[in-house]
């Protein structure tokens, strides 16, 4: 037979998919427990506010029609409540999309791209698919090391990759540190700012000191790319939708390399319902904090030690015996996420559940580590 490995663009061969956290489903079948929370995924636990479920049932009545390729009701909904250019948007199938996009656009093998040890796995990903070459910088307190990052910076250097907060660590950087970095980054290097968990961070409950919103700089750095998505906050995981804002110019690249319908109907309507419920997103917001506050609190009793996290997970050291923990969680029907192919061997990361959920959680941790 062909070895089809042979024939496959250059970056195949050394591209391992992404681990996703494991479905709820997946345990119910392989272990046999009715009972299952999901602490993986960094999902929203109460799940979209009702009106977009409403709204997107609705629309399932129009499912025999391509969406607007353009998501103009999306965009134009984008552009009021941030206060940007419908030309400086681009809208895509989850922020995944977009960090494939921009990487599409401007990457080639002869490039290299600079991300953080301890960040988000796609940015390896997309770089290895391009076959470009991928420069890990050694983290800084398990967060992005700005002045590493702009030492890194070569003429090959075409983007960098900075998740604020980051995933998995759930580390931040102040405003003036990524601002001061901004100004020192060379035009021709594309910064994209990741700021999926932005609504988390943004908000004042977690007293996240300094965040800042990183759409303020684009007008003076042209070289920004501010990422965002509707997963998290907004609940809206299962449907795919982010967005990207950016240049005129940058926005007008991403569009000709995504596919013509990247973001599909349902997706374009639940995005449009879930901005007009801010009431909502701060509800979800409020239990964010009031659970992360509980949850710290209970691993300071266990004498777990934690990285202080302006997301909606928070990542926990439970020590070198982190995979049998986890398998053992599995078992009480207890899904986190292990991080050991993150370079955390010895912390889980544990998405921000529902009170009861967390509980479930925490009592099970305790059993598990004996604790009881
Ligand atoms: N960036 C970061 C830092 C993330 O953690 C995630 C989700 N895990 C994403 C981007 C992508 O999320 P989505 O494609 O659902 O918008």
């Amino acid at each position: 037979m062909t070895d089809y490995l042979e024939l496959a663009a250059p970056g195949l061969s050394g591209l391992h998919p992404y681990q996703p956290g494991k479905p709820i489903e997946a345990l119910q079948r392989e272990y046999g427990v009715s009972r299952v929370v999901k602490l993986a995924s960094n999902e929203n636990p109460l799940g979209p506010s009702p009106r977009v479920v409403a709204a997107v049932r609705d629309a399932t009545m129009e499912l025999a029609r391509y969406p607007d390729g353009n998501g103009f009701a999306l965009k134009t909904a984008l552009s009021r409540h941030l206060g940007v250019g419908m030309d400086q948007l681009t809208i895509g199938n989850g922020s995944n999309d977009l960090l494939e996009l921009i990487s599409r656009a401007f990457v080639t093998p002869a490039n290299e791209v600079i991300f953080s040890a301890h960040s988000f796995a796609v940015y390896p990903l997309v770089t290895q698919a391009l076959n470009a070459r991928a420069v890990v910088t050694p983290a800084k307190d398990w967060g992005n090391d700005l002045d590493a990052m702009r030492q890194a910076v070569s003429p090959d250097t075409r983007l960098i990759f900075i998740a604020n907060p980051n995933n998995p660590t759930g580390t931040w950087l102040d405003g003036g540190s990524l601002e001061r970095f901004l100004a020192d980054v060379p035009e021709h290097v594309i910064v994209v700012v990741d700021e999926a968990y932005f609504e988390y961070a943004n908000d004042a409950c977690l007293d996240i000191e300094g965040y800042p919103n990183a759409l303020q700089w684009l007008a003076r750095y042209p070289n920004l790319i501010v990422t965002r998505t509707f997963s998290k906050a907004y609940g809206l995981a299962g449907l795919r939708v982010g967005y990207s804002v950016s240049h005129p110019q940058i926005a007008d690249l991403l569009n000709r390399v995504r596919q013509p319908f990247n973001v599909n109907y349902l997706a374009l309507v639940g995005a449009c319902a879930a901005l007009q419920d801010q009431d909502y997103l701060k509800q979800v917001i409020a239990l964010n904090c009031a659970e992360m506050g509980a949850l710290c609190k209970a691993f300071d009793t266990l004498e777990l030690t934690y990285i202080p996290s302006a997301g909606n997970f928070i990542a926990v050291r439970v020590g070198e015996n982190a995979a049998d923990l986890y398998e053992a969680l599995l078992r009480e029907g207890v899904i986190v996420r292990p991080v050991a192919n993150y370079g955390m061997p010895e912390y889980l990361r544990v998405t921000i559940g529902t009170k009861e959920e967390n509980e479930i959680f925490v009592s099970s941790l305790k059993k598990v580590m004996n604790r009881g």
